[in-house]
């Protein structure tokens, strides 16, 4: 087996020490954080996804907008370690905990895989759009593949729909329409990303995006979306377009995890601390919900840092549970993510599961948004153009300072 091919039958290997399943952020840094942590043995990452490992960031920003083509931009600069193997396009269909076992399908047929420890990085994808009739034009974003396919009618599209304001849909929408493509967004939110970031913050994300060229129409669901082209309101209006893109959220990929008997709650893999799933098994990324170490409850996440970090402890922890004298690692950074919607930046660290008062402060060429929650105690903070608010804001969100010490200021 060599590394970026797709294996055939004789060379899937028996075993591996460590088995990851998905080589999204989370796999690939288990991958490397087990070689650096003294991992004994074969690593070998199978994964689902047909291209070597590559960054999904752009896929919604650059490269939609027609800056950089739709070309990979590798997650390891680098590449692997020497002791990592790399199995494409190859589906992991079953685990068997007691017997240690995967079960793939390969292009030559079924295969089983044995493990000492395993860590799954299953990711997520996108959900899809109800009322869809059969042949209708209608993209997904989360890999490469997805992301050509939708350049690609881009560069011959005039319109455009995206369905959905999440980040996702934000980025994408801003990105069309800088291509020259005219883009409408239909959002049942009553401004962008109101239920994750609120209101305020929302408000001027729509005013971006009008900014750049996107009509949006929020409070308005989508109906249906006949063939070829054509969205259906749910006021009755018909939008008639070239493409849409369906950015309605993701749903993780937990079915593998759930059949083989480990805990799930709504597809994600419930984990302790320090991730581990099993006695010989964890999980990271965005199919993982962790125990935060800080946070003192479980968590969800569905960020690019977050997987790379929580993919590093899993590597470590795996590496340590064969190595004598090694200490596992706990999941304890402030979570949050970077967000590019067309020339802005967001940045926002947050525990990420809700808040109760949002308090906006306007700055002369940004905002900082502060979260809080019941008791006051800060939960999070979004930032456009304050630095200084975003760095000290992650700090005092994990010293679980109140929302009067952080309007107070530096
Ligand atoms: C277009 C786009 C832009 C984004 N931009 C940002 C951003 O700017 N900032 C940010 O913080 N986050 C961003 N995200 C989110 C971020 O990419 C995800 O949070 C991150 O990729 C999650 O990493 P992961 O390793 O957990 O899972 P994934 O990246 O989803 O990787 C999962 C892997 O598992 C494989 N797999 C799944 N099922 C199987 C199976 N049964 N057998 C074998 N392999 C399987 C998949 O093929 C894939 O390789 C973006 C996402 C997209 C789609």
């Amino acid at each position: 087996m060599t590394h970026g091919e797709t294996p055939s039958a004789d060379v899937v290997p028996p075993e591996a020490t460590l088995l990851i399943i998905g080589s999204g952020p989370a796999g690939v840094s288990a991958a490397r954080s087990y070689a650096d942590s003294g991992g004994p043995g074969t690593v070998l990452i199978v994964t689902a996804d047909a291209d070597r490992p590559y960054q999904r960031p752009p896929l919604s920003k650059e490269m939609l907008a027609g800056e950089q083509p739709v070309h990979p931009q590798p997650i390891e600069e680098e590449g692997l370690p020497e002791q990592v193997s790399l199995l494409l396009g190859t589906e992991v269909t079953a685990v068997d905990r007691s017997a240690r076992t995967v079960l793939c399908r390969t292009s030559e047929g079924m295969r089983s895989i044995r493990y000492s420890q395993l860590v799954m990085a299953l990711g997520s994808r996108p959900k899809p759009l109800p009322g869809v009739e059969d042949g209708a034009r209608v993209h997904l974003l989360r890999s490469l593949r997805q992301a050509g396919a939708l350049a690609e009618a881009a560069a011959g599209a005039r319109s455009a729909v995206v369905v959905g304001s999440g980040f996702i849909g934000c980025e994408a929408a801003a990105s069309l329409a800088a291509r020259g493509v005219r883009t409408t967004m239909v959002t049942p939110e009553p401004t962008p990303q109101a239920a994750r970031l609120g209101e305020k913050a929302g408000a001027h994300v729509a005013d971006w995006l009008r900014g750049a060229g996107v009509r949006v129409l929020a409070g308005t669901q989508v109906e249906a979306v006949r063939a070829p082209c054509t969205v259906r309101l749910d006021d009755g209006t018909e939008i008639p377009a070239d493409l849409v893109l369906a950015a309605v959220g993701v749903e993780q990929n937990g079915e593998v995890p759930d059949a083989a008997g480990f805990p799930t709650e709504e597809g994600r893999v419930l984990v302790d601390e320090q991730l581990r799933a099993g006695a010989a098994e964890w999980a990271a990324g965005d199919l993982a919900e962790a125990r935060h170490a800080v946070a003192g409850r479980r968590l969800a996440v569905e960020h690019w840092g977050d997987a790379l970090s929580m993919g590093e402890i899993a590597g470590h922890n795996a590496a340590a549970a064969l190595t004598r004298g090694a200490e596992p690692r706990a999941w304890d950074a402030v979570p949050g993510f970077w967000s590019v919607i067309g020339d802005r930046t967001l940045k926002y660290a947050a525990w990420g599961d809700g808040y109760s008062t949002a308090h906006p402060v306007e700055h002369d060429d940004g905002f900082t948004v502060w979260y809080a929650d019941a008791e006051g105690v800060l939960v999070g903070v979004l930032t456009h153009q304050a630095d200084e608010d975003y760095e000290r804001g992650s700090e005092l969100i994990e010293r679980r300072s109140t929302v009067e010490e952080a309007l107070r200021g530096g």
